[in-house]
């Protein structure tokens, strides 16, 4: 048996990777500050001996014992993460510095949750591993993206510096239960407006792209990833490739939620990357990965789960 640390475990991702480490005869320790995510994700395993519960901020350092670090804690939604920029890339530089010293003193492996949004608004498309990216600096997304940047700095250092075993993830966008109804990301937005029938608000003119990732498939991912062999560093795209208009988005979620919701077409906010399209040909090749839930039967899940809560 295993001793596990997710931070940000009781948020979307989180608390899906804590079941199921718990669910592979894992014990796991959750460390979270409830900055976004919520008690409510992770009351069914609190119950669980083989489960522990730490509120705790990841930008303090942390001393305890385990084998295994998935490092997740992060706002993930653009409307969370620039509510208090600072504190998100504090999140993420003080947080990667701390959770790699942890790792270092254990001398044990350690996974980044990084992001597409190293790529920014992406010239080159679909993404693979060896784009650089487009990140503008100084605008109201980079608490976010360059914080994430500065991290994966950070775990290739310590790879290099004091031969660390990490595995770097770039997660695409990724939706399904768990997902806060305030949270603000596109995929819960629609289905919570579709469900209460209000208007859709699609912002810009809907035309921009992204590639939705159901959170069964992703979380197969990341464990294959971490128990993946030493040399396998990444970083490692991973998501759902096929490409979806945020149009299309909202006419699937009408659709399928019989909603007599209208779209409203609302300012597109600063920054906001017109296309994105993982290229995961690497995790295919490396891990055999391949997402198997298609958007439809993906949607159909987390609609369920919307109605339930
Ligand atoms: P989320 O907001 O639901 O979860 C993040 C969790 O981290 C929350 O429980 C929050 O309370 C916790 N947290 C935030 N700051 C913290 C801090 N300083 N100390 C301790 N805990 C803190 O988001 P998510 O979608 O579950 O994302 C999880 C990780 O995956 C994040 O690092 C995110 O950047 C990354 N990611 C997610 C997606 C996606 O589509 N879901 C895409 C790319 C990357
Ligand atoms: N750290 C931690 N838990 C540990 C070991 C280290 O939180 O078990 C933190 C500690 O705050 C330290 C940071 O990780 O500042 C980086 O550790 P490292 O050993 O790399 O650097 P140093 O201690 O030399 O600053
Ligand atoms: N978006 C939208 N309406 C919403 C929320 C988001 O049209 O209610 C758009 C947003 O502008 C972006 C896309 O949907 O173009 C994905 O947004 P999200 O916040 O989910 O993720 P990210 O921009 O980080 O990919």
């Amino acid at each position: 048996m295993k001793k596990i640390l997710v931070t940000g475990g009781a948020g979307f991702l989180g608390s899906h990777l804590c079941e199921r480490l718990l669910k592979q005869g894992n014990e796991v320790i959750c460390v979270d500050n409830f900055y976004t995510g919520g008690k409510s994700n992770i009351l069914h395993l609190l119950s669980n001996p083989y489960f522990e519960l730490i509120r705790h901020d990841v930008t303090f350092p942390l001393y305890i014992e385990v084998d295994e670090i998935y490092n997740l804690a992060c706002p993930a939604s653009p409307v969370h993460y620039q509510n208090d920029p600072v504190q998100t890339t504090k999140t993420s530089v003080h947080g990667a510095i701390n959770m790699l010293g942890l790792a270092k003193r254990l001398k044990i492996k350690i996974l980044q949750a990084s992001t597409s949004e190293v790529y920014g608004d992406p010239v080159v498309h679909p993404q693979k591993e060896d784009y650089w990216g487009n990140v503008n600096p100084i605008g109201p997304r980079a608490c976010y993206d360059e914080g994430k940047r500065a991290a994966e700095t950070l775990f290739f250092d310590y790879y290099r510096q004091h031969q660390l075993e990490i595995k770097v993830m770039r997660i695409f966008n990724t939706y399904g239960p768990n997902m806060h109804p305030n949270d603000g990301r596109v995929v819960s937005n629609f289905i919570v407006q579709a469900l209460n029938n209000t208007d859709i608000t699609i912002y810009g003119n809907g035309e921009q792209t992204r590639s939705f990732c159901y959170v069964d498939d992703l979380i197969d991912g990341m464990i294959a990833f971490m128990n993946s062999p030493k040399e396998i560093t990444g970083p490692m795209n991973m998501g759902n490739p096929t490409e979806f208009t945020i149009l299309e988005l909202a006419k699937a979620v009408i659709k399928l939620t019989n909603s007599q919701s209208k779209i409203r077409f609302e300012p597109l906010p600063q920054d906001d990357p017109m296309q994105r399209k993982p290229d995961i040909s690497f995790a295919k090749k490396t891990l055999n990965w391949n997402p198997t839930i298609q958007l439809e039967e993906g949607l159909l899940k987390t609609i369920h789960y919307f109605k339930s809560i």
